[in-house]
């Protein structure tokens, strides 16, 4: 309407759905107009699994809606591009300025800039990149554990005069238990909350494009897309999963997709949930001694301690950083990932299911299975990276690529991780109940043919890269062993097998 010409714009990403976030927080919405553009280019960039573009495309919608029924005036469109959005959006409406936060991903605030829009600081995090850089300024490597103790004390959660309740920072030791008989079943009792679909869900297609590339299984309603869903899932995690986050945080079980995941990622990714509120609701239930402190101290340090480490090194790494190969690593991603082939490794096979069938994976299988494989294997990080980023439901740009890059693939030379994540079948087995009974591979073999992968790679993986790691203080043991091994050559040779293998999709 033309009295409404001239409004300033503020342009809401699909990833910023926070009424209480810079960008928003002191909008009157009698003067402010919102630009949320779906943009087709994204949607074809690359494969996505459906319940990823389920998730985010709803999760706007609903957002747009309650913007709405608030009084603003909300312009959600679908583009060819998110330029193509913003130019249709200012001939549309002649905006006197269009304002937006700044995007968690670097790319973005660069094609931001780019567009001459007005940016805001990014408040969804709890510390922006700014202090995490000058944080980090002059300190020769700053680990995640620095970071986290910093955090710690800044924010003075989980601290008791100066010092950490419980004497400890970090209670990683306590969480590191194999997983017993009884940690599928009890997690299972608690199962994730599930949305009944409506008509905003089944008319998804209206905003997809035609070239699509979708895949996976479609959405059950596992994955909150509103605020409210997002509270009712934080509400089952923090009264009835809380208690038992701790002990078994490195486990997997087969068939056991969440375990005692909080399954929270999707939701805090998106901006549904602030990471104060999470933080807080979490320390709350310690407070009223409701879950002990390994829970409660395992969950802060990867909300307040990982995420925002990650987004710190995400935010302030070279252009070059999504890119980095330390390793030289050139295979191609496994067809087996992609979906394209199957696989007899239980391990993979089991975790490329929960896949396919929620767009997750938590975090030990996303560590000790995809990752180690893929860089035992020699893949490609970016490919991982791409790969991932298509496929996970709380994957973007800013998240995945420090994960992949510098976590799971050590691509980075070791700016986030100290050393390669890698482990042969031996500590697979240890940390699953059954992943490796019955399994067509025998974890125990590293030569012939029902040799386990993880075995075989891992002795050819150190072999392979001894001129990069076999100084490193944390791996550098493993040399002795490789050294005392006298099948060696049989280890190449089978290693040199099982990567065309996976490269070709008979593995
Ligand atoms: C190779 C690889 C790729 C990953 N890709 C992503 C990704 O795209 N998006 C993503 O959010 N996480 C990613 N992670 C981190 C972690 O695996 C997921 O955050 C977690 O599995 C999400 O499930 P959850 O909510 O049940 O987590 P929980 O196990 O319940 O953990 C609690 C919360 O801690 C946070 N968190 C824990 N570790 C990390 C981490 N390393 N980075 C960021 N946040 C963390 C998440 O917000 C998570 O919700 C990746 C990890 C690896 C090893």
């Amino acid at each position: 309407m033309d009295d409404e010409r001239g409004l300033p714009t503020v342009w809401v990403w699909g990833d910023q759905l926070d009424r209480r976030l810079a960008h928003l927080r002191d909008r009157d919405p009698a003067s402010t107009r919102v630009l949320m553009v779906v943009s087709d280019r994204k949607l074809t960039e690359r494969p996505w699994h459906r319940q990823k573009a389920h998730l985010v495309i709803t999760a706007m919608r609903r957002f747009a809606a309650d913007l709405a029924a608030e009084g603003f005036a909300v312009d959600l469109r679908r583009a060819p591009s998110m330029r193509a959005g913003l130019a249709a959006h200012v001939d549309a409406h002649d905006p006197s300025e269009v304002v937006a936060m700044e995007p968690a991903s670097l790319p973005g605030t660069r094609e931001l800039e780019r567009l001459g829009v007005t940016l805001v600081d990014n408040d969804h995090f709890l510390c922006h990149w700014r202090e995490f850089a000058a944080f980090r300024a002059g300190r020769r490597r700053t680990t995640m554990e620095d970071f986290y103790r910093w955090r710690r004390e800044t924010t003075g959660w989980l601290m008791e005069d100066g010092a950490p309740v419980g004497g400890r920072f970090n209670l990683d030791a306590d969480n590191r238990r194999p997983p017993d008989a009884d940690l599928a079943p009890t997690a299972a009792a608690d199962p994730p909350v599930v949305d009944a679909p409506d008509a905003l869900d089944a008319s998804l297609g209206d905003w997809l494009p035609d070239d699509v590339d979708l895949r996976g299984a479609p959405p059950d309603g596992t994955w909150a897309t509103s605020r409210a869903g997002a509270l009712a899932r934080l509400e089952r995690f923090t009264t009835r999963v809380l208690p038992r986050f701790g002990d078994h945080q490195d486990a997997m079980v087969t068939g056991a997709w969440h375990l005692n995941h909080s399954l929270l990622s999707h939701a805090l990714n998106l901006g549904l949930l602030h990471p104060r509120e999470v933080i807080e609701a979490v320390i709350d239930v310690y407070t009223a001694g409701r879950a002990p402190l390994n829970a409660v101290e395992g969950f802060v340090r990867q909300v307040l301690g990982w995420r925002e480490f990650l987004w710190g090194v995400a935010r302030t790494a070279d252009a070059g950083y999504p890119q980095r190969n330390a390793l030289a690593a050139d295979a191609p991603l496994p067809p087996a990932f992609a979906g394209t082939s199957g696989t007899r490794m239980r391990c993979v096979e089991d975790t490329l299911r929960s896949v396919h069938e929620h767009a997750y994976a938590h975090h030990i299988q996303r560590l000790m299975v995809l990752a180690n494989l893929a860089t035992l294997a020699g893949v490609r990080p970016d490919a991982l990276t791409d790969w991932m980023h298509g496929t996970f439901i709380d994957a973007y740009d800013w998240v995945m690529v420090p994960n992949v890059i510098g976590m799971g693939t050590f691509a980075d030379g070791g700016e986030v991780a100290t050393k390669p994540y890698v482990s042969g079948g031996a500590y697979i087995d240890r940390m699953s109940l059954d992943a490796c009974r019955p399994c067509h591979y025998d974890r125990t073999k590293r030569t012939g043919a029902d040799a386990c992968p993880f075995t075989t790679l891992y002795w050819d993986f150190l072999d392979r890269n001894r001129a990069a790691l076999a100084s490193n203080h944390r791996i550098g043991r493993a040399y002795a062993t490789l050294d005392r091994l006298t099948d060696l050559d049989e280890v190449r040779a089978r290693a040199r097998e099982v990567r065309a293998m996976l490269a070709d999709g008979t593995l």
